[in-house]
């Protein structure tokens, strides 16, 4: 069952700290939002497992971490200058102003009036000034995406690494959009997240590689818990492609306020590798480029045999980190009622993205031997580096269920008196609820088998 509302989600996330607004206690800022102490946890895990997939398990992709500042010539010949633009409306009685592709029935999403501008192209890169001069020319962009530092690393990538075709360059990173209008928690936000891949093919393999990760971005997806009726395959219309564009799939994801977009997964040809090139007079480059005057590199392969230079082309799968956390919240979260009549939220999260992977509870706060042994077990199984491990000290073990189920812990650990006599332990399922004596000495492979598959 999912979510009922957005508003439990954003309930959960404040109360057991998983996500708050940002710079609160000055009113906030719109549109930007902080992970606390278990939405980093989330989060991170996420990343990892996205990482694991598209780089570790992989012997053709390799990792990048760039810089967000990005010098304006890169977003000058990636057409982000012109073109990274939305269409703006103001609503003359209210002052809002909001994107035009939102607008319902020709209203004001605040007021209703009809009394709207035309609309304008409004760029969403966020300028800021560098260096100690703040003149006209001395600034940079806050990257609106994390795609142009890879494809400015491509010669260093390839050199340092020889790698040929196909290959891929994979990183995780913070993009900036000034969006007009940020709304539905962090769905759309000013800051956030993308995980990338920028997959380099040669010329008409291009189609097959697309097809190929389509599906592969599926199944990841289904991985972490996403209900795979729930992810919808919308094959962008040719004039809503962006311009670099030959063909997107965007994955749309029943989120609590409506379908939209998690994933897209576009075929760029060779558009960003021949906008960025030198010497593009001398390469075959099939996508419409600005010439470039400023590079000093040729982003191509030379063809062993025909020794034609090739400018590769890009399929690009494209998440955002913070769409995809508050998916799998939505998908995870459940209301239970139990057969005693009480009510229980759980959060049923795969046990690889759970912020805490097991809770040690003490059956009693103040006894130190008791105490003592739980922290024990707690380094143990915190050693395997598997994720959190907690000693949840509270005293209360229904409240530490109620609550590590409500966060996603897969499962306590509780340690009582009989503990200290047989070595024995309580091992509580989060899902189940069931409850189970296992031997100390098994509680590391216990843990192994839950996370490592
Ligand atoms: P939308 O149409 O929803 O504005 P987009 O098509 O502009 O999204 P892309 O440029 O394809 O998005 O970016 C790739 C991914 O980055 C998106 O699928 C999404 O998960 C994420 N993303 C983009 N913009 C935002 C944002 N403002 N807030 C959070 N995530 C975002």
């Amino acid at each position: 069952m999912p979510a009922q509302s957005m508003e439990q989600l954003v309930s959960l996330c404040k109360r057991r700290g998983f996500i708050f607004q940002t710079n609160e206690i000055y009113g906030g800022l719109q549109g930007v939002y902080d992970y606390g102490p278990l939405g980093v946890e989330l989060k991170e895990n996420l990343k990892r497992s996205w990482w694991a997939a598209m780089v570790y398990s992989r012997d053709d992709v390799e990792g990048l971490d760039a810089s967000i500042l990005t010098n304006k010539k890169v977003l000058k010949y990636s057409g982000h200058e012109d073109t990274f633009t939305d269409p703006l409306v103001d609503c003359k009685d209210c002052k809002n102003r909001m994107r035009e592709d939102h607008i319902k029935d020709s209203k004001c999403l605040h007021c209703g009036s009809k009394n709207l501008t035309d609309p304008r192209p409004f760029n969403l890169m966020f300028k800021t000034n560098i260096g100690p001069v703040a003149d006209d020319e001395s600034y940079a962009y806050l990257r609106p995406e994390t795609a142009q530092q890879i494809f400015t690393n491509f010669k260093n990538v390839v050199d340092s690494t020889s790698k040929s075709l196909p290959f891929g360059i994979a990183q995780i990173g913070k993009a900036f959009r000034n969006e007009i209008t940020p709304r539905n928690f962090i769905f759309r936000v000013r800051e956030f997240e993308q995980m990338e891949l920028e997959f380099f093919v040669r010329k008409g393999e291009d189609e097959d590689w697309h097809k190929y990760w389509i599906e592969e971005r599926i199944n990841w997806w289904v991985q972490q818990g996403v209900e795979k009726k729930k992810i919808e395959v919308f094959n962008v219309p040719q004039e809503e492609l962006s311009h670099y564009s030959k063909a997107t799939i965007d994955l749309m994801y029943e989120f609590p306020h409506g379908v939209e977009e998690l994933e897209g997964i576009a075929n760029r040809t060779d558009f960003d590798l021949g906008s960025h090139s030198k010497n593009q007079e001398e390469l075959d480059i099939a996508a419409d480029v600005l010439k470039n005057k400023d590079s000093n590199a040729r982003l191509a392969f030379q063809n062993i045999d025909s020794k034609e230079w090739e400018v590769p082309y890009v399929i690009e799968p494209s998440a955002g980190v913070d769409r995809g956390v508050l998916a799998i919240l939505n998908e995870s979260y459940k209301e239970e009622t139990l057969e005693n009549g009480k009510n229980r939220v759980v959060l049923a999260l795969k046990p690889h993205l759970s912020p805490i992977k097991a809770a040690v509870i003490p059956i009693k706060k103040n006894d130190s031997t008791i105490v003592d042994f739980s922290k024990q077990v707690k380094d143990k199984l915190q050693k395997l580096s598997l994720g959190r491990v907690v000693l949840e000290n509270t005293g209360n073990i229904g409240k530490s269920y109620r609550k590590h189920d409500e966060i996603g812990t897969p499962i306590c650990i509780t340690i009582d008196f009989d503990t200290l006599e047989d070595d024995t332990v309580t091992v509580r399922d989060r899902d189940t609820m069931e409850q189970k004596r296992v031997k100390v000495e098994s509680l590391e492979d216990l843990l192994k088998n839950l996370l490592v598959k």
